[in-house]
């Protein structure tokens, strides 16, 4: 029942409900679910431990600090929020390129150390810029509202919003773009995807903003690139190397870079900020706390990174006398055979199963249980040697 379900929230979490937790001296041991923000780290020890445990809800965009393998061979679901600070990073990407394109960053910082320069040579409208998944695309959005032209590249094939048109290469688009802006994922094909060789490609005295990850761009390449005046100003949000708390980490010489960055003109360097908003953080919250009360409530998996995405459309478990299974098992031939067995005194309403590597997950809608009946189903399947979790809702 959902008044029996243990909740222990972490990071952050208003004081207000620290407090009653608390009070009511809730335990990793003890709890079904988990929230957490990126610094908690669940390891396979601390799981262990957590022997109730069945969902855990990063508030927060990575899943790093998460062992989710051993999470998932143990049928715990993990869920995080990926798009929810989209349009944060947008219009952070938005303010860049017209600061760029007018040098705000270097004359305000002129101004702080009480030197007035008024110029205007170098200093441009703008135009033009790349990049297409939900950022991408957001940008895209708003960068035409401002009168840009919109070009961009993708691996895949992605129907344009507005006037904007996609081009064939990454060249074609370093070419054409006075604004270069990455959006991609950190993957082994996108690490130092703007390296010597992009900058080279690109149009004299273009711009290039990073607000992805700190792998995409070389960062040699940006600091030579800038020191000839082939990039006119760029802007980063991300580092190959990020500190994870705050304090004058730019000022320690940890990295060669840091130094070179520093000293460069018409250069925005800001601390992974892109997605920090309010309206970002209370985006999260809804996204995350919604995918974790439809996991609790009605087993479903969508939008969870360590599960196969399963989802019983229309809900008839509310209905009397219906109940919906849930069957977390290992990958292994001959599973839905013994499970069909188990649920054959039964009407099977609806049945779905998928599977992600060792793990499958599968769903079934019955009718014409009993509270006597699906104890008896319960250990069936929990009697099952390929059976990681079972829960029976209803
Ligand atoms: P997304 O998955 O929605 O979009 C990424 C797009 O990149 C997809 O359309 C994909 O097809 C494309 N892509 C993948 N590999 C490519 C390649 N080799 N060449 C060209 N295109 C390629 O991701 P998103 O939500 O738009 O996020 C984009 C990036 O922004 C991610 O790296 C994410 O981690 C980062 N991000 C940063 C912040 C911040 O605070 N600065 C906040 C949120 C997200």
């Amino acid at each position: 029942a959902t008044e029996d379900i243990k909740i222990l929230l972490l990071e952050n979490v208003n004081q207000t409900g620290r407090d009653i937790l608390a009070e009511q001296g809730y335990q990793v041991e003890d709890v079904h679910v988990i929230g957490i923000r990126s610094k908690t780290k669940l390891t396979a020890r601390v799981l262990k431990e957590a022997r109730n445990l069945i969902v855990i809800g990063c508030f927060c965009i990575g899943t790093n600090q998460v062992d989710l393998h051993y999470a998932a061979d143990h049928g715990i679901a993990v869920f995080n929020s990926p798009f929810s600070n989209s349009r944060s990073v947008a219009e952070l990407v938005i303010a860049e390129i017209i600061a760029l394109a007018r040098q705000l960053g270097d004359r305000s910082n002129e101004m702080h150390s009480g030197t007035w320069n008024k110029v205007s040579s170098k200093c441009w409208e703008v135009r033009g810029i790349i990049g297409y998944g939900h950022i991408g695309s957001q940008l895209s959005v708003l960068a035409e509202a401002m009168g840009m032209s919109v070009i961009y590249y993708d691996v895949i094939n992605l129907m344009a919003m507005g006037t904007a048109r996609q081009v064939p290469t990454l060249e074609v688009l370093l070419a054409g773009a006075d604004f270069v802006s990455c959006h991609v994922p950190e993957l082994p094909e996108t690490r130092n995807m703007i390296g010597y060789q992009q900058f080279e490609q690109m149009k004299d005295g273009g711009y290039l903003i990073n607000a992805s990850r700190g792998s995409v761009v070389d960062i040699s390449a940006l600091i030579q690139a800038m020191r000839t005046g082939k990039i006119a100003g760029a802007a980063l949000d991300v580092y190959p190397h990020e500190p994870t708390g705050n304090g004058d980490y730019f000022n320690n010489n940890l990295h060669p870079w840091c130094t070179d960055l520093r000293a460069l003109k018409n250069l925005i360097l800001t601390p992974h900020i892109g997605g920090s908003t309010e309206e970002a953080q209370s985006a999260i919250g809804v996204e995350v706390g919604q995918a974790l009360v439809r996991y609790v409530n009605e087993g479903t998996t969508v939008g969870a990174v360590n599960f196969p995405e399963v989802n019983l459309r229309s809900l008839t478990m509310d209905e009397p006398n219906h109940a919906r299974v849930v069957f977390i098992h290992r990958n292994v031939p001959g599973v839905l055979r013994k499970v069909n067995e188990a649920l054959s005194d039964h009407n099977v309403d609806k049945q779905m199963t998928d599977s992600r590597g060792d793990v499958a997950y599968l769903l079934a809608d019955i009718s014409n249980v009993d509270t006597v009946t699906i104890k008896d189903l319960y250990e069936r399947l929990e009697c099952l040697s390929s059976r990681i979790m079972t829960r029976i809702l209803y």
